[in-house]
Formats: C-alpha cells, structure tokens, sequence
C-alpha cells in the first residue's frame, strides 16, 4: 500500500548497491494511466517532481535522487499511460499490421524491453514497482517482470516484496496475516519473492520472523525487518545492520566489490542527531494539508541544516484565508518563511502580504517560483505603485500584468509537458548576494512554470529598488531576483529544492537556513 516506504527502500538499496561499487540506475513504475505526473494534482499525490529533461515525474524519483546523489532521466520514470501510449503509437505506425494487439505478449514485450535497454552500461537495474499486489493497476507489469525473470539467469533476478507487519493495540501482537495474504496474492501471480522487507513499528520479533519464513516459503535470513527509523536516512544502515546485503548478493552471486562504509552520510548524520540548534521554516501554501506536497523543499531545509549543523522544523502556513492575526502570530513563531510553487489564484493575497511583512521587517524570505512571481507582484503593488498589479495568471485583466506569458506560451493551449521544464542555464550578475552564495556566474537548475516577469515592467522594478541578478542566458528573461539589502530576500523562477541532495545541499537553502539562524539569534538580543 502508498506510504509503506517502498521507494525508501529502493533508494536505500540502489544506494547500498553503488557504496559497493556497483553502478546502479532505477525504474519507477506507477500504474496510473496519466502519461507522465505532470497533471496529478499535488494534494492527492505529493508533488510532482522535475528531472533535468524536464520529465515531469512521482516524488519518488526525488527520493533516487536524493540518495544516490545521481541526476536520472526519463528511462526511470514509467507510467501506465506512457506504456499504452506508445503501443497505440506503434500500432498507428503499422508495427503490429495483421495482428491482434495483446496484454501478452506485446503489452509485456514493451515493458521488457524499456526495462533492458541499459543492461549494457549499468550493473543493477532496480525497478520499483508502484502500488499494491492484487491491484488491476499493476497486475500486468508484474506480469513482464514474472516473463523477465523466466528468461534471465537465476541468479540474474531478485524479487524484493515489501509487506506490512501491523500491531494490534489490544493484543499488542506482531501479526502476519498480511504479508502471508500479500505473498500469497504475489504467488498466485508465479512470483516467489526472495527477499521480504516487512515493515513495521518495532524491530520483527524471532518467531515473527520464523512464522512469516515458514508460511511465506522463504529462509528466515531473507526476512529482513524493516522497522521505523527516527530519521529516513539512518535506513541504509539499518538494512545494512539487518544484512539486506548478504541476501541480495548471494541471490545474484555477486560480492561487494568494496566495503558500503557511507563515511560521508555517516557524517551527516552525526550533525543531524546532534545539532547546535533549531530554527523554524514557515512554508506558506495552499497544498498544506498534504505534507509530501512540498517533500523536496523540506528535504531541502534537512540538508542545509544538516550540513550546518543546525536542526531545522519546518511548518506549514495555510495562506488562503491568512488575516492580519495570523500573520503576526507566524512572523513571530518562525525564523524564516519560504514561500514555494503553486499554480491558481487561491491563497495568493494571503501569501503577498506575507511577503510584505518580511520583506518590511527584514526576515529571511526565500520564493520558489510562484513565490518569486508574488514577491513581485507585491513590490510593484507596495514600492511602485502600480495598483492592482498581478499575475494575468490570476487576473487577466490587470492593468499592471506584471506576471504574464511570453508570446510563445500564447498558443500553448495542450497542457501536459508544455510548460519550461527542466534544467537551464541561468546567467548570474556578478557582485550581488546571489552570486556570494554560488560562488558562479553561471549555473544550472530547474524550472517548472508557464508565467514569467513581465520584461516591460523590469526597469520600473529596477529603479525603485529589487535586483534581477539572474537571467536566462540570452538575458531575455529574468531567472532570480533579490533585495541586496535586506537580510535574505532572494526569488527563483526555478525550483533549488529539485538539486538538493543529503550529500550536497543547494546553495541557496545553506544561505536561507543561515540568515534564518542569525535572525533567531537577532530576536533574542
Ligand atoms: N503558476 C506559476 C507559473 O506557471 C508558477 C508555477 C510554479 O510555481 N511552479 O508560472
């Protein structure tokens, strides 16, 4: 079921696989018949995550990402949509002339061969497969996997099953009738899994363990316990210390070609448990009810602070029908606030006169695309003067659209994959607070967004006061813009929390986390 922690697992077990010398590239698949996670929206299904060819993709990609400290492309991100949608194209291409087209084998040799096509330069490929055992959605690409396996070398495939070990508070037991129910399905199905990661609060008891090995036909070595860790990134040492490793590798006949040490990770960690303090990140949005909606900006906020070594508490501020009050109140409880992407007018007042108030009182303030777009739209309304400027987004008839689309996204009336996607360049002018933190004048990140600053108001910002010190490389369109005297008030049309990786954090967040930290320290002298 979702939020079992499959795609924690995989990412643990890629990052496993690559600590011991092996190079590894995951496959996500997700069921749904969506072609790609682009038009999901964010409160059902967390957000949607952008790899560097603009593959619009699951949180969970994020997730590979972050811990293999790898950027991936399309190949990892499958969807049942995509699936079918390239059957039909080959059958209107006549590829299949004459022939019924099938589940089996045509819809299972497409699946097949995406999978292989980098058995040549990749030792592992690991596919994660996306939903529950049982499910309509699934069932034929577990399927392919079952028809891949047969034609594999034994010892070239390895099932991993992950099941939930529920405790009933009454009886206080570990029960096992759902991974037995879940293996049974999956063997029903002509898969034997080889290694079951059961997942559950606690530490797998001995004879929760042998019970699950005898009705699950599996050694009790290779049920490995996948209890809840205070912190995600302390999982690849717990599968290390469960020895996931042993099984894989005696499954695949293979060794570890050196020893998974994660000295850096290790590292980390340790200044994560013991930080030399906290601050409080306000996220302001509309998605708030769903946490994963914004699951890369936390992550993000998590390795800045790692690496600084300051433990940092994210909250989420519901910006829609946000008065007065409630913004005294938040400006008071938090060190900083971010405000992230979004898409739709709601909740956007909310989130400019936020904005006005840090930018006022000189809090750090860090906007992600849309977050940037308000930070403008509020310093045309409040510095230059232009009354009800706005976004044509949200106010088509604005007199002062100072957020607008470029004549090229006009005629863009398709909605799936058409916004800019993906990793640019962008252009950063030198001596600003910008450029101090990249230390570069050009770098590159990703973007997922239709509206842009609207070039014909620029000058205006300019000369009362906000500095655009990032740009697209023909300098045509503005990528970044800041106050240079305010203590951290920097906006991306770009997402920075896309880059961010437990290994490397981006920049930006490290800066924001900083002044976040120095300003606590300032309200308390
Ligand atoms: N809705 C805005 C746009 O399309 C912002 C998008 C975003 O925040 N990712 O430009």
């Amino acid at each position: 079921m979702s939020g079992l922690g499959k795609g924690l697992l995989a990412a643990s077990l890629a990052k496993l696989l690559s600590a011991s010398g092996y190079t590894v590239a995951p496959i996500k698949f997700d069921g749904y018949l969506n072609v790609d996670a682009g038009t999901i929206n964010p409160f059902k299904h967390g957000e949607v995550f952008v790899l560097d060819d603009g593959t619009e993709t699951d949180m969970d990609l994020g997730t590979y990402e972050r811990f293999l400290n790898a950027s991936l492309d399309s190949w990892s991100s499958l969807t049942g949509g995509q699936i079918f949608q390239n059957m039909i194209e080959k059958e209107r291409q006549g590829e299949f002339l004459g022939q019924d087209i099938q589940f089996i084998p045509h819809v299972t040799n497409e699946i097949i061969s995406w999978i292989r096509q980098k058995d040549d330069i990749v030792d592992v490929t690991l596919v994660e497969v996306g939903g529950t055992v049982g499910d309509i959605e699934n069932a034929y690409f577990i399927e392919a996997l079952r028809q891949l396996a047969l034609s594999c070398d034994r010892s070239d495939f390895c099932w991993v099953h992950v099941t939930l070990i529920p405790v009933l508070a009454v009886v206080g037991e570990q029960k096992t009738k759902p991974t037995q129910a879940s293996v049974k399905t999956l063997q029903g199905m002509g898969v034997q899994p080889d290694i079951l990661l059961c997942r559950s609060e606690k530490p797998l008891k001995l004879d929760v363990r042998q019970k699950v090995a005898l009705f699950c036909n599996i050694s009790a070595s290779d049920v490995i316990s996948g209890h809840d860790v205070p912190i995600i990134y302390e999982f690849p040492f717990q599968l290390l210390e469960e020895e996931i490793l042993t099984s894989l590798f005696n499954k695949l006949q293979i060794g570890p070609k050196k020893l998974p040490t994660l000295s850096t990770w290790r590292n980390i960690l340790e200044k994560i448990k013991n930080p030399i303090g906290e601050v409080v990140v306000g996220i302001g949005g509309k998605y708030t009810a769903l946490g994963d909606a914004y699951v890369s900006i936390v992550k993000a906020l998590t390795h800045a602070g790692a690496h600084l070594g300051i433990e940092v508490n994210p909250i989420f501020i519901e910006t829609t029908n946000i008065n007065e009050k409630d913004i005294d109140h938040q400006i008071q409880s938090c060190d900083g606030i971010i405000i992230p992407g979004g898409f739709g007018y709601r909740g956007i007042e909310g989130k400019i006169s936020l904005i006005t108030r840090l930018r006022e009182d000189n809090i750090p303030f860090l906007g992600i695309c849309l977050g940037l777009q308000c930070a403008i739209i509020e310093y045309a309304r409040n510095v230059c003067d232009l009354e009800n400027a706005n976004s044509t987004e949200f106010a088509p008839d604005t007199p002062h659209p100072v957020i607008d689309l470029l004549p090229s996204q006009r005629t863009v009336y398709r909605k799936g994959g058409t916004m800019r996607l993906g990793l640019y360049p962008v252009v950063i002018s030198e001596g600003t607070n910008v450029h101090a933190i990249y230390g570069e004048i050009e770098i590159k990140e990703r973007f997922r967004h239709r509206y842009e600053i609207n070039p014909d108001y620029v000058s205006q910002l300019v000369t009362k006061g906000f500095t655009f010190s990032g740009m697209s490389s023909d300098s045509s369109v503005v990528h970044i813009g800041e106050l240079t005297n305010h203590r951290f008030f920097v906006g991306t049309q770009y997402h920075p929390e896309f880059l961010s990786r437990f290994e490397q954090p981006a920049p930006l967040f490290k800066t924001f986390v900083e002044s976040c930290w120095e300003h606590k320290k300032d309200k308390k002298k």
